[in-house]
């Protein structure tokens, strides 16, 4: 019986969760043009060397959100894959106080970033700014909860909390593969996937779901057989760009 129980849940949860980080970014990652900050940055600026040679990515995090360092690495290494830097590419850790929330709606995210965004664009110096927030998105329901979202041009947000409640547990993925995943698929839409702002060298745009591509096993695929995701993610294999993705990529400055 509670074998019984625990299944029933687990297939509930898993359903959840591939929903979640699947459809989760379709409404909003629209890339808009301009961050709270007011910058304005192209896909092209992260993807080549010609205006930026070195990115800085800062980490802010809610006292006790911190992403898993192992994530952390995970997540650079796919973009020193993928982006031209020769300067390298640095991770700055910062930190928020807790607010009073548990429940942030775009307009509070874009507001914490204004007031608390502390790298900017220096130089040769790009920036990225990525919050791991301590409670969930307001557009969230019951079957529908958003991991992550890419919000502005240099900028998004991680619900690490939702995620710490999704992830971890007996039966389901680990928080590392599911921060590094939703990361790096938030970063993606930032590099202009899919046909966000890099040109498609192909047709994979899945045309009725967004700004994502055709190919079920490619990190930008809205959704999936779920036991495929299931699979991968329970292996703590975070998904791959796929071919037609990396070449639009490569088209617009990257590698
Ligand atoms: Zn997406
Ligand atoms: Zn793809």
């Amino acid at each position: 019986m509670k074998t019984k129980i625990f299944n029933t849940g687990f297939y509930l949860l898993f359903f959840l969760f591939c929903s979640i980080l699947f459809f989760s970014c379709k409404k909003d990652n629209s890339a808009a043009p301009e961050s709270p900050t007011g910058m304005l940055i192209t896909p092209n600026n992260f993807l080549s060397s010609e205006k930026y040679s070195k990115l800085q990515i800062e980490i802010q995090f809610v006292y006790g959100y911190k992403p898993t360092p192992t994530a952390i690495e995970n997540i650079k290494s796919f973009l020193q894959q993928r982006i031209n830097k020769p300067g390298g590419i640095e991770v700055i850790y910062t930190t928020i106080e807790p607010s009073d929330k548990t429940i942030y709606t775009l307009d509070d995210i874009k507001a914490i970033e204004k007031a608390n965004r502390t790298i900017k664009n220096n130089g040769s110096t790009l920036s990225a700014y990525i919050l791991f927030l301590d409670g969930n998105y307001s557009q969230n329901s019951e079957q529908l909860k958003t991991l992550g979202l890419a919000y502005g041009s240099s900028s998004m947000v991680i619900f690490e909390k939702t995620i710490r409640d999704l992830s971890g547990g007996l039966g389901q993925p680990s928080i590392t593969s599911v921060e590094a995943t939703v990361t790096e698929h938030e970063l993606c839409h930032i590099l202009g996937l899919v046909n966000n702002g890099t040109a498609l060298t192909s047709q994979h745009q899945d045309g009725g779901h967004g700004k994502h591509c055709i190919n079920s096993s490619c990190l930008m695929y809205y959704a999936t057989e779920t036991s495929d995701i299931l699979n991968n993610l329970l292996g703590n294999n975070i998904p791959l760009l796929d071919q037609n993705c990396i070449n639009d990529l490569k088209a617009n400055g990257g590698k």
